[in-house]
C-alpha cells in the first residue's frame, strides 16, 4: 500500500510535469493525494468501459496517458458521459491522474521506450524541449553537516551525470558572518564577527528540480540564512536530452519491407499507412509518438530515412511527398497503446507492494473494416 501522492511522485520521476506541454492537462486529473492505494489500473484513456473495469477490480487509481480532463468541464452533469463517469469515480473513489506531453518528452519516456521497442539506438530528441536545463548549485555548510546535505541532494536527483548518481565535489574554506540584532545564529553571538570552517558543496541540478530541492535544503540546514549559490551552465555541456520524438540508428540498415514488418511486429499493428518515396535502405530513423505530423520538417532536417508517427492527414502526406520523406503512419493509438508497459515497468520497480494492472479496454476508437 501506498499513499496517492507517493505513487504520483514516482510518476513523475520519469515524467517531470515541467515538460508538459503549455496547452496540456497532465496531472492529477480527479480525486486525491492522500488516499491509500493498493491496486493502480493503467490505460491510455480513460473510458466507460476502463472506469468499470477499474470498479470491478477495486483499484484505488487509474493512470493514463491521455488527460481525463483535457479542455477544462463547463457543467457537470451526470446522467450521462463524462459526467456520469465523474460521479462514479468519486462514488468508488478512484483517483485518475495523466501522464501524457511530460511522458511523451521526457529523455526516458514512452518516445525512447518506443524507439528501444523498434531498436532504435543513440537516441537524440527529434525537437528539444526548453524546459529543461543544467545548473551547478552550491551550499555552504558546516562540516558536521555536509553529509546530510549531500543525502538529499542525491536522493532528491541532484548530481546526475550520465550513469552516475550523487556525484559532488567538496573543499572545506574559511566564512565569515557577523549577526546582526535579531538573529538567531546556530554559531557566534551578535554584533561579532565570526569566523569558521564550512564545507562547499557543489553538485549538478536540472532545472526541474530547483523547486523541489532548495525548500527540503532550507528546512533542515542549520543556519537561519542558508548561502548557496546557482550558476546556469552553458548548453553545450548542459545537452538536453528532454523533447518531443526520438531520432537514432538501427543496428543494421534494412530495407523498406523488413522495416515495416518490424514496426508492425514490435508495436503490435495490423497494418500502417505510408507516404513520400520508399528509400532503399532504412538506417537513420525519427519517431514521433500520437500526432507528429508537425515536425516531419525536423525528421527531414536532421537526416532521417524514415519518420513514425500518427494520425497523418490526407495533406500532411502531400507535404511528406513534396518534402521527398517517407513518412509511416502507425496510428495514434498504435504508437501509444504500449505506454502502459512502461508505466507498468517503471511502476512495479518502484512500488513493490502495489498490484500494478494494465487494462483489458485499450482500445482504438476506430473501427478496420
Ligand atoms: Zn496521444
Amino acid at each position: 500500500m501506498a499513499k496517492a501522492k507517493e505513487i504520483y511522485k514516482i510518476i513523475e520521476q520519469i515524467a517531470p510535469l515541467c515538460l508538459a506541454e503549455d496547452w496540456d492537462n497532465s496531472g492529477l486529473q480527479i480525486g486525491s493525494y492522500d488516499q491509500d492505494v493498493k491496486k493502480v489500473l493503467l490505460a491510455l484513456d480513460v473510458t466507460n468501459e476502463v472506469v468499470q473495469e477499474a470498479i470491478e477490480k477495486g483499484v484505488q487509481l487509474i493512470v493514463s496517458h491521455h488527460p481525463f480532463i483535457f479542455n477544462g468541464i463547463k457543467s457537470l452533469c451526470v446522467d450521462n458521459g463524462k459526467g456520469e463517469l465523474v460521479a462514479q469515480l468519486i462514488k468508488n473513489n478512484i483517483s485518475v491522474y495523466s501522464a501524457h506531453t511530460n511522458l511523451d518528452s521526457a529523455k526516458f519516456g514512452l518516445n525512447h521506450y518506443i524507439a528501444s521497442q523498434l531498436g532504435i539506438k543513440a537516441t537524440e530528441p527529434l525537437v528539444q524541449s526548453d524546459q529543461d536545463q543544467l545548473f551547478k548549485l552550491v551550499i555552504f555548510s558546516p562540516q558536521n553537516f555536509s553529509q546530510k546535505i549531500l543525502n538529499i541532494l542525491g536522493e532528491n536527483g541532484a548530481g546526475l551525470l550520465g550513469k552516475y548518481s550523487h556525484s559532488s565535489f567538496r573543499t572545506a574554506g574559511k566564512s565569515t558572518f557577523k549577526p546582526l540584532e535579531g538573529s538567531q545564529p546556530h554559531f557566534g553571538t551578535i554584533n561579532k564577527v565570526e569566523t569558521v570552517i564550512e564545507d562547499r558543496i557543489e553538485t549538478i541540478i536540472d532545472r526541474h528540480l530547483i523547486k523541489t530541492i532548495l525548500p527540503i535544503l532550507k528546512e533542515v540546514h542549520p543556519y537561519e540564512e542558508m548561502a548557496y549559490d546557482l550558476y546556469p551552465l552553458d548548453p553545450l555541456i548542459s545537452k538536453n536530452e528532454n523533447g518531443l520524438g526520438k531520432i537514432g540508428y538501427l543496428d543494421n540498415p534494412m530495407s523498406a519491407q523488413d522495416f515495416i514488418d518490424l514496426i508492425k511486429e514490435s508495436l503490435g499493428v495490423s497494418f500502417v499507412r505510408t507516404a513520400g518515396p520508399v528509400p532503399e535502405k532504412i538506417e537513420k530513423v525519427a519517431l514521433c509518438t500520437g500526432a507528429g505530423a508537425e515536425f516531419l520538417s525536423f525528421a527531414k532536417f536532421k537526416g532521417a530515412d524514415a519518420y513514425i508517427t500518427g494520425d497523418l492527414k490526407y495533406h500532411e502526406a502531400q507535404n511528406a511527398k513534396e518534402n521527398n520523406l517517407w513518412v509511416i503512419d502507425a496510428g495514434h493509438f498504435g504508437t501509444e497503446k504500449n505506454v502502459v508497459y512502461l508505466l507498468k515497468d517503471h511502476l512495479q520497480s518502484h512500488c513493490p507492494f502495489i498490484e500494478i494492472m494494465t487494462s483489458e479496454n485499450i482500445k482504438s476508437f476506430f473501427d478496420i473494416y
